[in-house]
C-alpha cells in the first residue's frame, strides 16, 4: 500500500471547510459503527462480552453515545470522565472505573453511579471502604511483573506504577470476601498500541489461570475478566491491523481449556480499548500556511502539537495525505511543523511528500484516539474543533474550536484592578 484512504474527496473537504475552518479533527461515523459491530460479533461466543470504550482516547459525548447505542460502556479514570458518562446516560455497570492514585471523591462518584470499581492497589481497599463503602462487586488490577514483557508505551510491567502483585491479589480478594463483597472481577493491562494478536491471548490466559487459582483458594466466584485496552492500530503503511478473529479464537480456546474445564464458566470477557475503537477513523485536517527553506525544508501548517501530540512526544508516525496530490511523486522531503515555539512541534520529520505550496490541504491520519484528547494550551495555542462525518454525508460539529475567551476563562481580570505593585 502506498496511500491510506480518506472518506471524502478534495471537493467535499473544501465544502466542509467553507463552514468549518481548518484545523479540525473529523471522525467517520459509518466506519466507527461498522468497526464496533464487527468487534461485538467477533466475541459473541462469550455471552457476557462487553467493550468499555476508554473515554480518555476521545472524550466526546457524541462518540460515546454512538458507541453506547452499540452496547459499549465507558472506561473512566477521572471525575470529569465519570460525569461525562453520566451526562451521556452511561451509568451503573456500563461504567468501568479503572483509575490509579485515586482521590476519594472519584471513588464516591463511581460508587454513586453504580460503576464497576477496578482497584489499582491493595491500600485502596480500606481507602474505598472508608470514603465510599465497599460495593457488592469489586475488580482488581493485576500487574504480572517480570512474568510478562511490556512494550514501549507502557514499559516493563515491573517498572509500571499500575496494579497489584500476585500475592497482593490473593490478600485483596480475601479481605474483600471477608468484608462481605459478593461479586468479583479481575483486570490487567500491560501493553499499549500492541499489534501482536498473540499478546492478548496470552494476557487472557494469565488472567484465566489466576481466576482458577484464586477461586480455588478463596472459594469466590469471578463474574468477569477484563483483558484491558491496548490493541494497536496500523499507523504505518507496512503495518497490519490486529486480526480480532485470531484474538477471539485464541481466547476462546484458553477459555474452554482453563475456565470451562474447571467448572468456572460462565465468565464474561471485558475489554476497555480506546485506540482501536476510534483511532483509525479520525483525521486531522490542516492547511499549509508557509513553506520555508533553510537547512531543511519546512511545511508550516495551521495545526500545532496542541491538536496532536503523539508525533512530538512518542516520535509516532502519522501518515499524511496531501489532498489532490495523491498520485503525485513523493519527491520532496519536509518537516511538517506547527507554530508552537518548541522544536518538537512537528507532525512529520524528513517525510517524503509531493511538492507542497501554501494552501495545500493535508490530512493527518489515525487521529481518532489520543489525538484531540491529549491537547493542551501551552504557548497560547487553542485547540481545534471536532466534526462528525455522518453516515448520510452531513457534517456535524461535535465540539467547537477554543477561543481566546476559553483560554482566559480561569483568569480574573477584574481582580487585577485591586492589585498594586
Ligand atoms: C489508556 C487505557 C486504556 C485504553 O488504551 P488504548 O490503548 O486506547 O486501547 C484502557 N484502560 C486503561 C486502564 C488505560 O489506562
Amino acid at each position: 500500500m502506498t496511500e491510506k484512504q480518506v472518506p471524502f474527496t478534495k471537493n467535499q473537504l473544501e465544502q466542509i471547510i467553507e463552514k468549518h475552518p481548518t484545523p479540525f479533527h473529523i471522525y467517520d461515523e459509518k466506519a466507527i459503527l461498522e468497526n464496533a459491530r464487527s468487534i461485538k460479533k467477533t466475541f459473541s461466543w462469550n455471552e457476557g462480552f462487553k467493550e468499555f470504550f476508554a473515554v480518555k482516547a476521545c472524550p466526546n459525548p457524541y462518540l460515546m453515545k454512538m458507541l453506547k447505542s452499540e452496547g459499549f460502556g465507558s472506561d473512566c479514570s477521572s471525575l470529569p470522565e465519570l460525569l461525562l458518562s453520566e451526562r451521556v446516560g452511561i451509568t451503573g455497570e456500563e461504567i468501568m472505573f479503572s483509575s490509579n492514585d485515586t482521590p476519594a471523591e472519584e471513588f464516591v462518584k463511581a460508587k454513586e453511579l453504580g460503576g464497576i470499581i477496578n482497584l489499582d492497589d491493595i491500600t485502596h481497599l480500606p481507602f474505598l471502604e472508608e470514603h465510599a463503602g465497599l460495593p457488592d462487586l469489586i475488580c482488581m488490577r493485576y500487574n504480572p511483573g517480570p512474568l510478562k514483557d511490556g512494550n514501549v508505551i507502557i514499559g516493563k510491567p515491573e517498572e509500571a506504577k499500575y496494579g497489584f502483585t500476585r500475592e497482593q491479589l490473593f490478600e485483596g480478594y480475601r479481605i474483600a470476601r471477608d468484608k462481605g463483597v459478593k461479586r468479583f472481577g479481575l483486570h490487567t493491562m500491560v501493553a499499549s498500541n500492541e499489534l501482536d494478536a498473540a499478546y492478548f491471548v496470552e494476557t487472557a490466559e494469565i488472567l484465566f489461570n489466576l481466576v482458577v487459582d484464586i477461586s480455588q483458594e478463596l472459594g469466590i466466584r469471578f463474574e468477569f475478566v477484563n483483558i484491558g485496552g491496548g490493541i494497536g492500530i496500523p499507523y504505518k503503511l507496512d503495518q497490519r491491523p490486529v486480526d480480532l478473529n485470531v484474538v477471539s479464537s485464541g481466547v476462546r480456546d484458553r477459555y474452554e481449556k482453563i475456565i470451562a474445564t474447571n467448572g468456572l464458566a460462565p465468565l464474561a470477557i471485558y475489554m476497555e480499548c480506546g485506540r482501536m475503537i476510534t483511532g483509525p477513523f479520525g483525521y486531522l485536517v490542516t492547511r499549509v500556511r508557509h513553506i520555508k527553506n533553510t537547512y531543511k525544508k519546512f511545511a508550516g501548517v495551521d495545526a500545532t502539537m496542541s491538536d496532536l501530540m503523539r508525533p512530538a512526544i512518542y516520535g509516532a508516525y502519522h501518515h499524511i495525505t496531501v489532498m489532490g496530490k495523491e498520485n503525485a511523486p513523493h519527491d520532496t522531503v519536509y518537516d511538517v511543523t506547527g507554530s508552537l515555539c518548541e522544536n518538537i512541534d512537528k507532525f512529520a520529520v524528513a517525510r517524503s511528500l509531493p511538492a507542497l505550496e501554501p494552501g495545500d490541504l493535508l490530512v493527518i491520519h489515525d487521529t481518532g484516539a489520543h489525538g484531540y484528547a491529549m491537547g493542551f494550551n501551552y504557548n497560547g495555542k487553542l485547540r481545534s474543533a471536532e466534526l462528525l462525518l455522518r453516515e448520510n454525508g452531513d457534517v456535524l460539529q461535535i465540539r467547537r474550536a477554543e477561543t481566546v475567551n476559553d483560554y482566559f476563562a480561569t483568569l480574573d481580570f477584574d481582580g487585577l484592578a485591586h492589585f498594586t505593585v
